[in-house]
């Protein structure tokens, strides 16, 4: 059986709820391997252990790697996830591994399959890799050459993505070109039993790249209450002490981020377990080669400054992946506040000069070093919901790893969104989705896509034939899409939104979308947001969606979000207050005043209404601080939303003088429980959440609890974001799905 083959078998089989399945819960996991897993035995070595464990699906070499997707009961698949690890040929070596948890497909035999079409053609880039374990002992030990010395790298970790300037991956194509190899080194370099041979980054205190100023310097500042401009992996980074409140608000002030909450590192997990309760799970994704910000649950211990996460619920935290990142953690034990370094918006710092001019009014001290940055790789976001982890921002340590779709693709060029951008090009059954390059807003911003968009076809020789933008045609990606010259598929934010949560899970057959998020262009001139659509194949039926309201004052109406709570009163007739009365004009004569659909601003208005927050400083805060107000609440009340309108549930929120907690609970019970009924009215029994509303835990896991004991198949975001950093591999597949 070939891959096609496999995707037909899958389809057949998809209509199976998971309740007509007998006997313990069947699921299928895939495991893409990337790093020395072929020519050692590894096809062979999965094979056997499926078998042993009685497990159903296919194996097969990708250009990236190895690719294994297994099927049964869940705790077996548990099982062989582990033991593929500890009990992997001893001459294989994972460097890095990314699970997806897909709906059983009904394959009834484990094979191994031919390789990928096309994968010899698609060089495999490796993202950034922590530090290992070796590499650490070596750093931190007095006899050892690269004693202390804060660019040590090995084959199995260091930089990779953010060095490599062409392919094929090799010394003299990297921004390690510039340093001549010791004697030493180069005995490394070249020996096979070394775990050096073929290290491109491979470097030591004699012959490496150097720091520019001292760590005890660095150290010193930070102790000081002072902000350091670190030069890291994929670029600047913001660090200061994240005890120290005036610190934090300094930098808040100096980098024109209000309110938004900062990410920490910390020197240790035992140091992150002070302050965060952190699960296995979370803290297996934090010591992961990805080495990612895992939003977490504080602890409640004292300790950190309240301004550094004060409206989140969670809060994001990080080891130290780098050398230097340990040397420095190592002078200062610490946790310390470590944000991009950029002004607000715009996209991260990578050379030295570009950070002494960007960054000068923010920091006090620089510690940089000579060794170039090939181009940005924010840290990246993930956190665990539904027992899986759901990247939400993808960047460091992830790009530019593939993510597998269930067709070939023609040569397709994704061009994103508006906010939080990625691009995405489609390569056989590959989509490389970029890093997060950032909103592109700014000169800045779109400088960095117009050079990721290069770069990927540069790494990939890759030659689009196609772009798939937004349907947007305001948006800079979309007017770059339509100055290429080449043919456009412009796609509608929602489909693409939903489309790419479905192509990352696998999911065949028709199944309701619910795209969720605060803005995106509807084609008929309204804001969509709250869109319910029936799906089969490229097809998108819009059954249902949020009753529209007027957003008076348009975009400012993003920020001020009184003003949607205001024309919500102001439609049903309910008093407002002084301040609101003066929108009463605008939403009479509709002027500046779009329609709307959207959850995000309802979400908004509810929050305002609750008196949670009347305005939001960064996108989705006001949605944010309505779930933290919800604590450890557990209610099933629920105000009413039946088929998306409104009305009920504004004029109950209004009239409830309940805490705030059960407020803001039934407000997010409505919404799942709109989910539902939506669900229920439809004979389709496949499910799939996106859209930057799902960012939002509480309604997520809600939902998807109370779906799932329906016996339906629910599906959210896991390798790509539910925000709109995802939607370039929605826009590839659907551009895809059209021109064929
Ligand atoms: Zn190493
Ligand atoms: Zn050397
Ligand atoms: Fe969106």
């Amino acid at each position: 059986m070939d891959a096609a083959a496999a995707g037909t078998a899958f389809s057949s089989m998809s209509a199976l709820s998971p309740d007509q399945i007998p006997g313990p819960r069947t699921a299928r996991v895939r495991a893409a391997l990337c790093g020395a897993v072929q020519g050692v035995g590894f096809r062979p070595f999965a094979y056997r252990l499926a078998s042993e464990l009685a497990l159903n699906s296919w194996v097969l070499n990708s250009s990236a790697g190895l690719v294994v997707e297994v099927e049964g009961p869940e705790a077996a698949l548990e099982q062989f996830l582990s033991r593929l690890d500890r009990e992997k040929p001893a001459a294989a070596v994972v460097l890095t591994r990314e699970v997806s948890w897909l709906a059983p497909a009904g394959f009834t035999r484990f094979e191994i399959l031919a390789s990928d079409a096309g994968a010899e053609k698609t060089a495999a880039v490796l993202p950034d890799l922590a530090t290992c374990g070796d590499c650490l002992g070596e750093l931190l030990d007095p006899a050892d050459r690269r004693y202390l010395y804060p660019f040590t790298n090995c084959t199995n970790c260091g930089p990779r993505y953010t060095i490599i300037l062409d392919i094929p991956y090799d010394r003299p194509r990297t921004t390690m070109r510039e340093f001549q190899m010791c004697a030493a080194c180069r005995r490394e370099y070249a020996d096979p039993r070394d775990r050096r041979f073929h290290a491109q980054p491979n470097a030591c205190p004699a012959c490496g790249p150097r720091l520019e100023a001292t760590l005890r310097e660095a150290a010193e500042a930070l102790a000081a209450g002072r902000i350091l401009a670190l030069k890291g992996i994929g670029g600047f980074q913001l660090l200061t002490d994240a005890r120290n409140t005036e610190a934090v608000e300094r930098l808040r002030v100096r980098k024109h981020r209000e309110e938004r909450p900062f990410a920490m590192m910390m020197p240790s997990l035992a140091e992150a377990r002070r302050y965060c309760a952190i699960s296995d799970a979370e803290a297996a994704a934090m010591a992961s080669a990805a080495a990612p910000i895992v939003l977490v649950r504080p602890s409640g211990a004292p300790g950190i400054a309240p301004n550094v996460a004060k409206h989140s619920p969670y809060l994001g935290v990080m080891l130290p992946y780098s050398p230097l990142h340990h040397l420095l953690m190592r002078e200062f034990p610490h946790p310390v506040i470590a944000t991009s370094g950029n002004l607000s918006d715009e996209p991260i710092a990578i050379s030295n000069q570009e950070a002494r001019t960007r960054l000068g009014a923010i920091a006090d001290v620089f510690l940089t070093h000579d060794r170039p940055i090939a181009r940005p790789a924010d840290d990246s976001v993930v956190r665990i919901s539904r027992g899986r982890e759901s990247v939400l921002r993808r960047a460091r340590g992830y790009a530019p790893l593939p993510v597998r779709v269930g067709r070939e693709l023609p040569a397709v060029l994704a061009v994103g969104g508006h906010l939080k951008n990625t691009v995405a090009i489609g390569v056989g059954r590959q989509v490389i989705v970029s890093q997060h390059i950032g909103d592109l807003d700014t000169l800045e911003a779109r400088g960095a896509f117009e050079r990721a968009i290069d770069d990927l076809c540069r790494l990939y020789d890759f030659k689009p034939e196609l772009i798939a933008c937004d349907l947007h045609p305001d948006y800079a990606s979309t007017q770059w899409a339509r100055r290429s010259g080449l043919p456009v598929v412009a796609v509608q934010h929602h489909h693409a939104h939903v489309a790419s949560c479905a192509a990352e899970n696998d999911v065949s057959g028709p199944y309701l979308g619910f795209g969720w998020d605060g803005t995106g262009y509807g084609g008929d001139g309204a804001i969509w947001g709250g869109e319910v659509f029936l799906v089969d194949g490229a097809r998108f039926e819009r059954v249902a969606h949020l009753r529209t309201f007027r957003l008076p004052g348009g975009e400012a109406a993003i920020r001020e979000g009184w003003r949607s709570a205001a024309s919500l009163l102001w439609t049903l007739g309910i008093e407002m207050d002084a301040r609101a009365r003066r929108l009463a004009p605008l939403l009479e004569k509709g002027l500046n005043a779009p329609l709307t659909s959207s959850v995000g601003r309802l979400f908004d208005a509810a929050s305002a209404l609750a008196g949670v927050a009347r305005e939001s400083r960064f996108e989705g805060q006001a949605a944010m601080l309505l779930e933290r107000e919800i604590g450890s609440l557990e209610t099933g009340e629920s105000y009413t939303l039946a088929g998306g309108d409104w009305e009920p549930l504004i004029r109950e929120l209004v009239a409830d003088r309940g805490p705030a907690a059960l407020i803001a609970a039934k407000f997010h019970n409505a919404l799942a429980n709109w989910i539902i009924e939506e669900a229920e009215r439809s004979a389709v029994r496949q499910v799939v959440l996106s859209g930057g509303v799902f960012q939002n835990r509480y309604l997520t896991e809600r939902a998807a609890t109370l779906l799932e004991a329906r016996g339906m198949a629910v599906y959210t975001h896991q390798r790509v974001p539910t925000n709109d950093g995802g939607i370039a591999l929605g826009q590839a597949v659907l551009a895809a799905a059209s021109a064929s």
